[in-house]
């Protein structure tokens, strides 16, 4: 991790400006859990919430997964943005300038990314000065108006237009100084021995040509793709660019950046699954509309979802294919702890026609009425069936029931049940009976208790005395006694070696140890952070610890010395057994002296 050239002052200043609990609340619904605040995870999947914040320490630790932080780490983590741009963007958000020259030093990475993020936006006005002058920009302005967009949606979401020509795009960018190579990593344009009749471009063609377009950008609200949809007819429809360092597609949701606010107001993020949908139901006011980018949902969408809700409305086409759709996101959801339910148009209807035909009041009865996807799967599976016996209908559910005993949720999957017998008008009885015959036959011998002998936070309880001392000392409760006794060399484990020596390092004049410091040093270590944030979230009891890090010292002591004896030993043998007498009769006595001072007592003891 480069710290640029952001000077260390600036840096800690935005640190201790910035309220840890304010920025964690943009991603996460926090609530009160004692002295800290409490939510789910959103770095691991999980049901009940493991992710803790400190607003008193302003660190945040996950006892799901052990990630963990500060403010800068939180975002860093969440926005996969480098530290310099990090601390900038903080800066901004909290009205502490950062000197524009500074933080010129970042990783190559990041410079790649934002030397792709440049090229985007530079196509992006290049495309939306097309929409607006040029004779094709006409055309497209005349297809936007038909399919109901208005001039300011079109502003709103930065649409334009591809022209036809295949090195329009590449001439306009090489006029800005951009290489075709960086094109090519952007995604924008084609080596032509790819294309099979690409008249000569220097080598490349534009990859998006007579097209609308629909630049697709980051919750930073920078353009990372680009989505576009034909002129007049032609395949395919639409064309998005390629996975780039920037872009995967299954990972960005169109949209989100605009939809993330009316998502915290209403609750519930709506998903649809083309750019026009989105756009005309945020036209109508529904601004809590986001779409896939023609890929069905995957679990890297479902980690960014998790972010900003629990409450999934999904519209799906319903034809046939949108309710295989269905099957596969309920296949997603089952055990997420996201509740979904389903919009399904009338026959022939999309969001964006429906919305205009209807109104936006009436796609909110909609919105409202709208059953679990647990139901609506089950619905539709049964309107496939064409047998009445009730075996039949049942085993065309046997894909749902597959799918249900997936969760571990006993009141979901009890709940889910009942839909499904209801549905199919039986007992649920005959229901549970059916659902043991598809549930796969598991040897008891797999299935572990979950806690194998470990700690509560999954620790291994190998190092006892090592992370009680760590814990005591995070916590603040070592005198200054007993940290001049600390030896960082007693200590086995990495993790808790590195958080002593940081404690030595930072020690004020009463021999003790200063916090602060020693958590902002511990938690931008790679060896320790995640020991760190997880020890201060902890809550351990000890009944006098003072006696009780005397009796850690005094073990570690010993411990540290039987180490020490067990290797003189070993080098002993060895000299005895190459014939180096010197050798083993200096070691010899080495090892009588350690003898005699581990019988006698440790003479550190605190008062
Ligand atoms: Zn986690």
């Amino acid at each position: 991790m480069s710290l640029g050239l952001i000077p260390q002052e600036v840096i800690t200043q935005i640190r201790e400006r910035a309220d840890i609990v304010d920025v964690v609340s943009n991603y996460v619904s926090l609530s009160k859990a004692g002295q800290n605040l409490k939510g789910l995870c959103p770095f691991h999947s999980e049901k009940t919430p493991s992710f803790n914040v400190s607003p008193a320490r302003q660190i945040f630790h996950c006892f799901g997964c052990g990630t963990g932080g500060n403010v800068i780490t939180f975002l860093m983590k969440m926005e996969g943005a480098s530290f310099p741009d990090t601390v900038r963007e903080l800066g901004r958000r909290i009205g502490i300038a950062v000197p524009a020259d500074s933080g010129a030093v970042t990783t190559s990475d990041s410079r790649a990314r934002e030397r792709l993020e440049h090229i985007n936006g530079q196509a992006a006005s290049w495309f939306r000065a097309n929409l607006r002058a040029s004779e094709h920009g006409s055309r497209a302005r005349r297809y936007l108006a038909d399919r109901g967009i208005d001039d300011s949606t079109i502003e709103a979401f930065g649409l334009g237009v591809a022209l036809p020509s295949w090195d329009g795009l590449i001439q306009a960018l090489t006029r800005d100084g951009i290489s075709l190579a960086d094109m090519a990593a952007a995604g924008l344009v084609a080596a032509k021995d790819q294309a099979r009749r690409a008249p000569d471009a220097g080598g490349y063609y534009g990859r998006f040509r007579g097209r609308v377009m629909f630049p697709i950008t980051d919750l930073r609200k920078r353009v990372v793709a680009f989505g576009g949809r034909i002129l007049g007819e032609g395949e395919p429809k639409y064309l998005n660019s390629p996975e780039t360092a920037l872009f995967s597609k299954g990972r960005v949701l169109y949209a989100l950046d605009r939809a993330r606010e009316a998502v915290g107001r209403d609750g519930r993020l709506i998903i649809v699954e083309g750019y026009f949908d989105a756009i005309a139901l945020h036209q109508a006011g529904m601004t809590n509309v986001v779409a896939t980018l023609g890929t069905a949902l995957t679990s890297d969408h479902l980690a960014i979802i998790r972010r900003f809700t629990n409450k999934v409305v999904l519209l799906f086409d319903p034809d046939a294919a949108g309710v295989r759709a269905s099957l596969r996101s309920l296949d997603l959801f089952v055990d997420s702890g996201v509740g979904v339910t389903v919009i399904s148009l009338p026959e022939g209807q999309d969001p964006d026609t429906f919305v205009r035909c209807h109104g936006s009041e009436s796609f909110k009865r909609l919105h409202d009425q709208a059953p679990s996807l647990v139901e609506f799967a089950v619905e539709h599976s049964l309107r496939g069936g064409t047998s009445r016996s009730i075996e039949d209908r049942i085993r065309s559910v046997d894909e749902i029931l597959r799918i249900l005993q997936k969760t571990s949720h006993r009141i979901e999957k009890e709940e889910y049940m009942r839909v499904v017998a209801e549905r199919l008008g039986i007992s649920q009885q005959r229901l549970i009976e059916r659902y043991a015959e598809v549930s796969p036959k598991r040897p008891p011998a797999t299935r572990q208790p979950a806690n194998r002998g470990e700690s509560p936070e999954g620790r291994p309880p190998a190092m006892p005395e090592e992370w009680d001392l760590a814990y005591l000392l995070i916590q603040g409760q070592v005198s200054g006694a007993q940290v001049a006794a600390l030896r960082s060399d007693c200590f086995s484990d990495a993790a808790c070696r590195r958080i002593v020596e940081i404690a030595l390092r930072h020690v004020d004049r009463d021999g003790r140890v200063m916090l602060r410091a020693l958590l902002d040093e511990g938690l931008a270590d790679a060896e320790c952070h995640m020991a760190v944030t997880e020890l201060s979230m902890s809550e351990r009891h000890f009944d006098d610890p003072a006696a009780y890090i005397d009796g850690c010292l005094e073990a570690l002591e010993r411990k540290r010395r039987d180490r020490m004896l067990s290797e003189l030993i070993r080098r002993l043998r060895a000299a005895e057994q190459e014939g180096r007498v010197e050798d083993a009769r200096v070691l010899n006595a080495e090892v009588n002296a350690l003898r005699v001072t581990k019988a006698g007592s440790i003479p550190v003891r605190s008062s």
